[in-house]
């Protein structure tokens, strides 16, 4: 392998990107405040290249200096890079533990003289605590892996057990092919694929720590793309992508809702209108609270908000609309902001009547809704298919009814549809 390769170019190399993104790091952690763990990358990048310039002179400085301060900073930055992955997956970071093991090699250095003199014993140890902070980083990555998704954080999981690997596999070749004395430093076989090793690490670590920050960013940007910033419920045209999607890829029921809250324009000229944003907010956590599986909810403008709730069901469906109906008038007083009560009306058509377009589906729920809101308000009507062709608009389904008067029944009437 040392044929192969020239361990001097290679320590060249993982030098200047080290160096490289120390900067670049650096420059982001400056201009984007707002990603704290840049900040502890890039302070391990510089301890890192500080580390490459101390070991360069093993055998030129003194052993304390090139050896003993070189090996030390290396392990430091080790431990800010664990730092790093803490705080980019939302922990604290720990400066004691993450510096614990600089300072491990650095007493053992200084007290026991097996250590000191004795090149194996060195990087036994050395390993050890190497080892030590990449299974930790590893934990990190999966944590996030399975809390936030991000693909990335998979790989760089998998890369730092591989890395961990290689450094634990030192512990026993310390034995098997000790190290000898050459040049003044310290020399064996395994050093051509150990650089190797250190610059692929580099560069992975690097390029995978650029990509985690960019995939966070994109999929915070796609969220609050698809977000109603004041409920926190997908806005309108996610809703409308998910709908479509949905009808698009199933052929199971479905039971589609329109909701509109009573009088809320007089919420809002009574309480104020930061009160009757609290009442759109916990409206929405009634929803959320109440979403089936394979189902999707939205606010789709104003005080609407429409739901589809698909594999169930229709009386199940119906059960779960009325409880968001009973839901929302038993909601207590103390989370609405002095509002005492508050009540929805609700319009809902099936898939029992052959719709799937979004907007005919809207438009026959909009017609129950305004049956419920004719009737009383704080009810659930639901469309009836067969009598309100011309309202929906699908002709060709309903050939032989179409010009009768839409119909709308009550829920209790639903299960004849
Ligand atoms: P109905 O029972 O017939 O639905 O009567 P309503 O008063 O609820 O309906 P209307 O359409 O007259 O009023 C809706 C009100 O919702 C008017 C508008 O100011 C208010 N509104 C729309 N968006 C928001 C919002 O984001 N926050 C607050 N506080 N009010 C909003
Ligand atoms: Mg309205
Ligand atoms: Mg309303």
């Amino acid at each position: 392998m040392e044929n192969l390769l020239n361990i001097a170019t290679m320590m060249i190399c993982t030098s200047i990107i080290t160096v490289f993104f120390a900067v670049g790091f650096t420059i982001h952690a400056v201009f984007r405040p707002e990603q704290p763990a840049v900040r502890w990358w890039a302070a391990s990048m510089w301890l890192g290249t500080g580390a490459m310039i101390l070991l360069a002179f093993r055998g030129i400085w003194p052993f304390w200096l090139a050896v003993g301060f070189g090996n030390g900073v290396t392990v430091a930055a080790y431990g800010l890079l664990w730092c790093g992955f803490r705080v980019f997956f939302g922990k604290d970071p720990n400066l004691g533990v993450a510096l614990a093991g600089m300072l491990i090699w650095l007493g053992c250095l200084a007290g026991f003289d097996w250590v000191r003199s004795d090149v194996n014993n060195r990087i036994v140890l050395m390993a050890t605590l190497l080892v030590a902070y990449a299974l930790p980083i590893v934990v990190e990555c999966w944590n996030g892996w399975k809390n936030e998704g991000l693909p990335t954080s998979l790989a760089c999981g998998l890369f730092f057990i591989t890395h961990a690997l290689t450094y634990a596999v030192r512990i026993p070749l310390a034995f098997i092919h000790p190290a000898e004395d050459y040049l003044g430093t310290a020399w064996s076989p395994w050093f051509a694929f150990l650089t190797l090793e250190a610059f692929i690490h580099v560069l992975f670590t690097t390029i995978s720590i650029i990509v985690l920050v960019k995939e966070r960013a994109e999929v915070r940007f796609r969220v609050a793309a698809e977000t109603d910033s004041l409920t926190g419920a997908p806005n309108r045209s996610h809703f409308v992508h998910s709908v479509e999607r949905y009808l698009a890829n199933k052929t199971e029921p479905f039971v589609f809702a329109l909701m509109d809250l009573d009088n809320f324009k007089l919420i809002n000229d009574r309480y104020g209108h930061l009160a009757g944003d609290q009442v759109l907010r916990a409206f929405a956590q009634i929803l959320k609270a109440h979403l089936p599986r394979s189902s999707t909810f939205g606010r789709i403008g104003g005080e609407e908000f429409a739901m589809l709730i698909g594999g169930l069901e229709e009386q199940a469906a119906i059960g779960v609309l009325e409880a968001v109906r009973r839901a929302t008038e038993n909601l207590d007083p103390g989370t609405l902001a002095g509002v005492p009560r508050v009540t929805v009306s609700i319009g809902a058509v099936t898939s029992a009547g052959g719709l799937r377009a979004f907007d005919n589906l809207m438009a026959a729920a909009d017609v129950a809704l305004y049956a419920a809101k004719g009737q009383g308000r704080n009810q659930l009507c639901f469309y009836d298919p067969v009598h309100a062709l011309k309202t929906v608009g699908e002709a060709e389904t309903y050939a032989g009814t179409a010009g009768q008067q839409p119909s709308i029944i009550p829920e209790r009437l639903a299960a004849t549809i």
